[in-house]
């Protein structure tokens, strides 16, 4: 039996519910009420609170600010039709924040801390769960280092926290993306699988150089030759090439996506061949060029699926066909919002 946590609760004074326009969501700047915020301290987790969500005091050296050991994650909770909320998959994502804890050097979080801590913050901020379709309530774990020190050592203190901003849909046309040959976002023996603050910071300057030569997002390859591909932005990227749905494995460079592996479950469960293996440029550029790749999409938790319409690759540009034809991925996508809206029965128990 797990215990039930004593969690000291501070209500906000007023809500800021009244105030907030629904239709106006960019995403992750419009915060619930309030936040949860745990401290690791003397070898234990303590402080388990509810708070006004707002700024958190502290001291200029933390090393987080310098060091940057911190870590989050990203998941959603979505509004049943009977009323009630429900967490997709928080199991997946509860397991991804410690393993990128273990890998910087940080504490792991008891899941009771994790579940109990976002149950709590929901329930108070029950509110702010949007019942629009297409919408949710994106939730952020975060962790980073207290110490306030300069010496280069993993820390003894941190804090954690859960935030939650509601979201509206994502509205987005298919891709134009291009494949990254001179940066890299994560290299062998690195960090790619842990879902750190530095393998976002990395990401930024390569990623505003392909927007200005009109990109929308990368997709990075490995860091030896540029040979394989790796990931998109801040996505998994699956293909679908001769009927078979086809993605780059998980390796210690590739963030071991929760969408990408739904997808691969529920693709399965329909009878469609997955091949989780190495994909190199060479394979995808020759599939476009000779039609056998007919579907190209990323997978992520913010946009569940987006399409990739168009793929530039040293200096050269290939078309994709029209999204709308695309079978495989549009029913796969379909599907996974139809059990993460509790449209659909949840065969696999990933509503919590
Ligand atoms: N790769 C990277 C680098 C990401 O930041 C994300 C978003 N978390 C993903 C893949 C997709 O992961 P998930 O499906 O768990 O959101």
């Amino acid at each position: 039996m797990i215990e039930t946590l004593d969690i000291n609760i501070v209500k906000a004074e007023a809500t800021r519910l009244s105030v907030t326009d629904f239709s106006q969501l960019p995403f992750g700047k419009v915060f619930t009420d309030h936040m949860f915020t745990a401290d690791y301290e003397d070898g234990e987790w303590k402080n388990l609170q509810i708070l006004p969500y707002g700024p958190i005091p502290m001291s200029p050296a933390i090393s987080a600010l310098h060091y940057g050991q911190a870590i989050f994650e990203g998941l959603k909770a979505y509004r049943q039709p009977d009323g009630k909320i429900s967490v997709f998959r928080a199991d997946k994502n509860f397991e991804r924040f410690n393993k990128s804890a273990a890998r910087m050097s940080m504490p792991s979080i008891p899941e009771e801390i994790f579940m109990q801590g976002l149950a709590a913050l929901i329930n108070i901020d029950e509110k702010w769960v949007p019942s629009q379709e297409n919408y949710a309530l994106y939730i952020r774990p975060v962790m980073f280092a207290t110490d306030p020190y300069l010496g280069v050592k993993a820390s003894d203190m941190y804090k954690f926290a859960l935030l939650t901003t509601p979201t509206g849909p994502y509205y987005s046309s298919a891709l134009k993306v291009k494949i990254e040959t001179e940066y890299t976002r994560a290299d062998e023996g690195g960090v790619g699988f842990a879902k750190t603050a530095g393998n976002y910071a990395r990401s930024l300057y390569p990623f505003e150089q392909a927007k200005k030569e009109g990109f929308d997002q990368l997709i990075w390859t490995d860091s030896i030759n540029h040979e394989y591909i790796e990931e998109a932005g801040t996505a998994n990227l699956i293909f679908v090439i001769n009927g078979k749905l086809i993605t780059p494995s998980i390796r210690s460079t590739v963030l071991d996506g929760v969408t990408r592996d739904t997808i691969i479950k529920l693709a399965k469960d329909a009878g469609v061949e997955v091949e989780e293996r190495r994909v190199s440029v060479k394979e995808v550029i020759e599939g476009i060029e000779n039609g056998s790749l007919t579907e190209a999409f990323a997978a992520g938790t913010a946009a569940t699926v987006t399409q990739i319409g168009e793929i530039g690759y040293l200096g050269n540009t290939y078309k994709l066909t029209d999204s709308s034809t695309r079978t495989i991925s549009n029913g796969i996508a379909k599907k996974l919002n139809d059990i993460r809206y509790g449209l659909a029965s949840d065969e696999f128990g990933w509503n919590w």
